[in-house]
């Protein structure tokens, strides 16, 4: 599935602590972007509020035909809005109780209210495509960092989403299984799944990315295609971070 996505206006307190100081961004079908930028700086947050795992105080998120206004969402806008949405979590956030299979039917029979065998179905066709067709049955436990994290795309990738929203996929996973875990993510790009994505991969944003956002400070500080950020930031403050992480 893809859509028209906006969001306006966007704004997260912690207490006094303003995360996301009124961002807005759009994606078009099939757009995938890629947000850089300091630590600590609300590209988690943006990205959370997107699904609502943390509750955004201002601003509307529109996908398709759905509004949510922050001020007025319902239990079943936010419901909608994560049915439409998949999150990729840094460190995969698996149920260790249940095995991959399992993990990957979850969203399916829990939030898409699909019956146990159609998820099972569409599950094993998801193992299939994440190259774990044989390990259906394994635990995390049993799994490598790098499978572990193919089972959380697999997760994502099961819904269909209008967005799929991906938070650091790579960092916390051993330097060995980073590569297998960007080529999945790759070939994802590659099929115009709409997607965000915070990444430090530097050269896979650049490589895989329409578009590059780099934030600071809970703000949208420049964007623009990946020869521009990374050849001609106009701001001095992307100018910076880049040289510190080049
Ligand atoms: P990034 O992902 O860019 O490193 P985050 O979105 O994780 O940044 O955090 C942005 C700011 O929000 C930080 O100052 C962080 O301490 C604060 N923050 C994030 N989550 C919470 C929370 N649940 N409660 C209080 N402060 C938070
Ligand atoms: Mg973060």
């Amino acid at each position: 599935m893809s859509c028209n996505i906006s969001i306006s206006g966007l704004t997260k307190r912690f207490g006094t602590n303003t995360v996301l100081n009124d961002i807005s961004l759009s994606l078009t079908p099939g757009e995938r972007v890629a947000i850089i930028g300091p630590s600590g700086t609300g590209k988690s947050t943006l990205l959370r509020c997107l699904n609502y795992l943390d509750r955004p105080d201002k601003g509307l998120i529109t996908l398709g035909d759905l509004s949510v206004d922050a001020e007025r969402a319902s239990r079943a806008d936010i419901l909608a809005l994560r049915r439409r949405t998949g999150f990729v979590f840094q460190n995969y956030a698996l149920f260790a109780n249940k095995t991959a299979r399992q993990n990957i039917m979850e969203g399916l029979t829990v939030v898409r209210d699909w019956s146990k065998d159609k998820a099972r179905a569409r599950a094993d066709e998801i193992l299939a495509r994440i190259g774990l067709a044989d390990r259906g049955d394994s635990y995390p436990s049993a799994l490598s960092g790098g499978q572990q994290q193919r089972v959380g795309i697999g997760r994502a990738m099961a819904l269909d989403a209008d967005l799929m929203l991906l938070d650091e996929p790579t960092s916390a996973l051993d330097p060995e299984w980073v590569g297998e875990v960007l080529d999945l993510i790759r070939r994802i790009a590659d099929g115009r799944q709409t997607m965000l994505i915070v990444t430090h991969e530097m050269q896979f944003a650049r490589e895989i990315a329409d578009r590059i956002v780099f934030m600071d400070g809970g703000r949208i500080v420049e964007q623009g295609p990946p020869e521009q950020i990374f050849g001609n930031a106009q701001d001095e403050r992307t100018r910076a971070f880049l040289r510190r992480v080049g």
